[in-house]
């Protein structure tokens, strides 16, 4: 196994014939990913510091994951000292950057350094991006049945779209997986055409956050960071593919994608979440000024588990005031 702290150019590990393990997953899909966090705490991390960052240590010991690729350059502030962390517990640490100019140059050099790492080829790596590649255009299938049929759950959505980052740690079942949901889904009634809402921002760590949405007669048909895990773009290069993903570079680039997204789903609303001492919360200021004409409602979530009372509140009053713009 090979963990992950963020979407990283997975070519490179399955072209190595290791099983990636994006450590942001198996975090949260565990039952117990709130002792996950206590445990963390429990060794020294600091209240105050993001609980992905606690679930992420806690996860790859319990998984007994040895070796990790930590994304230095454009995810995480914490990632560096997170790495540092691991190290101490035995476990080798890769690092990996994502230039903030987006450079191709400095892109391609840091893709030679990992896959020299693993001892992959260009040959392999490009066999690799095409039969990934083939995988994602069912993820892209099931994200335009979403917005453009409704056929697809903002849940469903959000799910299929953030296991592409690691493909559950088997392409293959993956690919099945889909297969078998797009049959089934092109075969479903649409959802009633309610208030189609956008979610930016990182994943979140709430658990009903789209089901509560769809109780309140709401429903997410852009799931923006996710998306960009599934590599939307049809890109020339696998250099080029990670250049035009959107999530480690300037929240200007990101925004771009936003906006484009937003008119071509025809999006009422937009749910901005913010994770507690993340310094992404900072962008929320340049986020609502760039979308100025659509409502936005900013919600931060901090410990994995179900809207909090407060939250939910917020919400169902987003919503309410939409629909009365509405009628
Ligand atoms: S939510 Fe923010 S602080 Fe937490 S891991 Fe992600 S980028 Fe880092």
């Amino acid at each position: 196994m090979v963990g992950f702290t963020t979407t990283i150019p997975l070519e490179i590990v399955i072209a190595a014939g290791r099983r990636p393990v994006d450590l942001n997953n198996i975090f949260i899909e565990d039952p117990a990913c709130q002792s996950l966090i206590d445990e963390a705490e429990m060794a020294g991390f600091p209240r105050n510091c993001c609980g992905w960052i606690k679930g992420l240590y806690s996860a790859a010991l319990h998984h007994g994951i040895r070796e990790i690729i930590a994304v230095t350059e454009g995810d995480c502030s914490n990632t560096k000292a997170l790495m540092e962390v691991l190290q101490l517990q035995g476990i080798t640490t890769i690092p990996f950057a994502y230039p903030y100019d987006r450079s191709g140059i400095t892109l391609e050099h840091e893709m030679r350094k990992l896959a020299e790492h693993f001892g992959v080829t260009p040959q392999k790596t490009e066999e690799a991006w095409r039969y990934l590649n083939a995988i994602r255009a069912r993820v892209h299938e099931i994200d335009r049945l979403t917005w453009e049929e409704n056929r697809v759950t903002g849940t469903e959505n959000h799910l299929w779209q953030v296991c592409t980052s690691d493909m559950n740690g088997e392409p293959a079942v993956f690919e099945q997986q889909a297969d078998a949901f797009l049959e089934e889904a092109r075969r479903r009634d649409p959802l009633p055409d309610g208030l189609r809402l956008a979610y930016i921002g990182v994943p979140p760590i709430f658990t009903d956050l789209y089901a509560v949405t769809e109780e309140l007669g709401g429903r997410v048909v852009f799931n923006e960071t996710q998306r960009q895990f599934s590599m939307p773009y049809h890109a020339t290069s696998l250099v080029e593919q990670y250049r035009s993903y959107t999530y480690p570079y300037d929240v200007f680039v990101r925004l771009d994608d936003i906006e484009k997204e937003i008119a071509r789903r025809r999006i009422d609303g937009v749910i901005h979440y913010v994770q507690s001492f993340c310094f992404r919360q900072i962008e929320d200021l340049i986020v609502r000024r760039r979308l100025r004409q659509l409502p936005i409602l900013t919600l931060e979530g901090d410990r994995p588990g179900p809207l909090d009372a407060r939250t939910r509140i917020r919400l169902e009053g987003f919503i309410e005031m939409i629909k009365a713009r509405h009628s």
